[in-house]
């Protein structure tokens, strides 16, 4: 099926009709190696930059390779490579970065900061043009770069292949048929590589053990990427405790406890050089609750809390599935999300764009808001629009009364998530 796209209107004032990328197109348009561009995002609250940090290159493409010119997910921001040529529209991805988080904190009203964001890209065979933008909680551009990558540069970076041990976990099948999910090792020495192993065996049997991922367990590849750290442990600033460890994470995010991820993101890449990844969780060795995860960008979390499997399988949610929090509290600071604004993510809604969301599955003569659900058995299924989620009580709803995107008590995700989770993996898996 051949789509066209109105893509540019010309200074004239003509329109171009542009063909896009269709799914055969990936060997027109890219070679089977990967385009890593690190970027710094900078800025503070009310104004935000990017800059390019360097090009880099490895052999192989994990990625997919159709739906080329789509997106599944908004995100907080967005990569669109076109053909220089044509302007046609080659591959687009999208994100949330630890950089917009902060934007949030009272920090960013005085000072300018940085970040290291890190993104994959199929290799185009001919110069490009990379347009990256990032955006805010209504969805405006904050900030936009566009830059041209041409493949015969020589300044384009190979990276050596990373010297890291790896045990395969999990095997669907063939990176191009299956997403690839790399577990690195933070904080474990050489000597802990054992029980690294298991523990990252434990994250991938919880993961997959949850429904959609049981059921389409085959579309996943699993590997432990065991990379050793010189101490035992990750960083607790809040003691004093700073410690040497393969990808620099710390607790105290934010000045915020249990809030423990790393600012080290080319660091953290690495450790991956070579190998076929498309979505990272780190585990870190240690039994301080915490973690974190953001859409395709990382998930981190600790590994030897009582918590850990279900707090990995939260994590995932929301950095494979761009799934929001569904709890919230009771007292209210700055809504993140706006109520003149419908959230991008599957699970949350502000009404302003409930059709576009899970209306379709709510049961005939639901009252919105729906009372909670107190009967054990409906908890986590019966679907109605609950107010409360994504931090704030009221003017944010979610699917279910109870959910893994909620509570680490909850044995499953809502009917909801369960349903975005599963087109993401068609999406990525599916012509
Ligand atoms: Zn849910």
């Amino acid at each position: 099926m051949r789509r066209f796209h109105i893509h540019a209107i010309l200074g004239f004032g003509l329109m171009m009709l542009v063909p896009a990328a269709r799914a055969q197109d990936f060997d027109t348009y890219f070679d089977d190696r990967t385009l890593r561009i690190d970027y710094s995002f900078a800025g503070n609250a009310r104004s935000q930059s990017i800059y390019v940090s360097e090009l880099l290159q490895s052999p192989g493409w994990a990625g997919r390779r159709h739906h080329l010119d789509e997106l599944p997910l908004d995100g907080n921001g967005d990569i669109t490579m076109r053909d220089k040529q044509t302007g046609t529209v080659i591959y687009r991805t999208s994100f949330s970065t630890l950089f917009q988080e902060w934007q949030g904190q009272e920090e960013a009203t005085r000072t300018d900061r940085a970040f290291e964001n890190t993104f994959l890209l199929p290799f185009p065979k001919t110069p490009a043009e990379v347009t990256i933008e990032l955006r805010d909680y209504h969805h405006r551009t904050t900030a936009a770069l566009t830059h041209t990558v041409d493949p015969t540069d020589i300044l384009i970076r190979h990276l050596p292949k990373s010297e890291a041990p790896v045990h395969e976990l999990h095997h669907g099948g063939t990176s191009r048929e299956c997403i690839d999910v790399a577990i690195v090792a933070e904080g474990y020495t050489a000597d802990e590589m054992e029980t690294f192993y298991r523990d990252a065996q434990t994250a991938c049997r919880a993961i997959l053990a949850h429904a959609p991922f049981d059921r389409l367990a085959g579309r996943f590849n699993f590997i432990a990427v065991g990379a050793p750290s010189e101490d035992s442990g990750v960083s607790v600033p809040r003691e004093g405790m700073w410690r040497r460890t393969a990808v620099g994470s710390n607790f105290d995010t934010f000045y915020s406890d249990r809030y423990l991820t790393t600012g080290y993101v080319r660091r953290l890449n690495d450790l991956l050089s070579g190998l076929p990844y498309e979505h990272i969780i780190v585990l870190a060795n240690t039994q301080t609750y915490g973690g974190g995860g953001i859409y395709n960008f990382y998930t981190l979390t600790a590994a030897h809390h009582a918590q850990f499997a279900p707090v990995v399988v939260h994590e995932f949610g929301h950095s494979f599935g761009g799934l929001a929090d569904e709890y919230f509290y009771d007292d209210q600071y700055t809504p993140m999300y706006p109520s003149d604004t419908e959230p991008w993510e599957p699970n949350l809604t502000t009404l302003k764009d409930f059709s576009s969301k899970w209306a379709d599955m709510l049961p005939e003569g639901t009252p919105v808001p729906t009372p909670p659900v107190t009967d054990p058995a409906r908890v986590y299924t019966q679907v109605g629009v609950y107010e409360g989620g994504g931090y704030s009580s009221k003017g944010v709803y979610r699917p279910a009364t109870e959910c893994r995107m909620k509570i680490n008590e909850a044995p499953a995700f809502c009917p909801v998530c369960q349903r975005a989770l599963e087109r993401l993996i068609r999406f990525y898996t599916e012509e």
